[in-house]
């Protein structure tokens, strides 16, 4: 169950739209919050917003699979969460 803080912070998230559709010029698009897999906890992982077909499509992180996508956009999920982070904090 998330708590009242990762709830606020997953809405400021998917509030900024496609982390990738940004990237690629797209503009913004509604997203849906895509799980950073890390070795270790999985409670707290890292979120980062993708539209539905950059998330679940066959242009998207799971239809591709990670290596392929990021070799496909030249960019690396982690870096994804950079730019997010660095847009939430902006927008604080
Ligand atoms: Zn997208
Ligand atoms: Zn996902």
């Amino acid at each position: 169950m998330p708590t009242k803080a990762e709830k606020q912070h997953y809405a400021k998230v998917a509030s900024i739209g496609c982390s990738l559709c940004r990237y690629l010029g797209y503009g913004e698009s509604p997203p849906e919050l895509h799980h950073i897999r890390r070795a270790g906890k999985r409670s707290n992982a890292p979120v980062i917003p993708l539209c539905p077909e950059h998330h679940r499509g066959n242009t998207g992180i799971h239809g591709m699979g990670r290596k392929r996508f990021e070799s496909e956009y030249k960019i690396t999920e982690e870096e994804l969460l950079e730019q997010t982070e660095s847009l939430i904090n902006a927008s604080a």
